[in-house]
């Protein structure tokens, strides 16, 4: 375990993923988030699902993501983790 590499977890970038869209992710952030999505075929697969809703809808807003399916996407993000080994 290293506390010197901060990567973005997953959970935190769906927190952050309507800052994304709109463009109000700090730049830094910003380079967080793609440097996550790079490494992570979960958090690709929802960025992906996300466009397709904005495409859709024009916006992305909390509501479109939905509580419930927000849910559902952390809990299979916490099992899949749970099965890699640290670090
Ligand atoms: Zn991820």
């Amino acid at each position: 375990m290293s506390l010197l590499t901060r990567e973005m977890a997953c959970q935190e970038l769906i927190e952050l993923v309507t800052a994304y869209f709109d463009g109000s992710l700090s730049r830094r952030d910003r380079r967080r988030f793609r440097a996550h999505i790079r490494g992570c075929d979960h958090c690709t697969t929802y960025i992906e699902q996300m466009r397709l809703v904005i495409q859709a809808t024009g916006r992305l807003t909390e509501q479109d993501i939905g509580a419930e399916a927000r849910e559902e996407l952390l809990a299979a993000f916490r099992g899949w983790s749970e099965g890699q080994p640290e670090g």
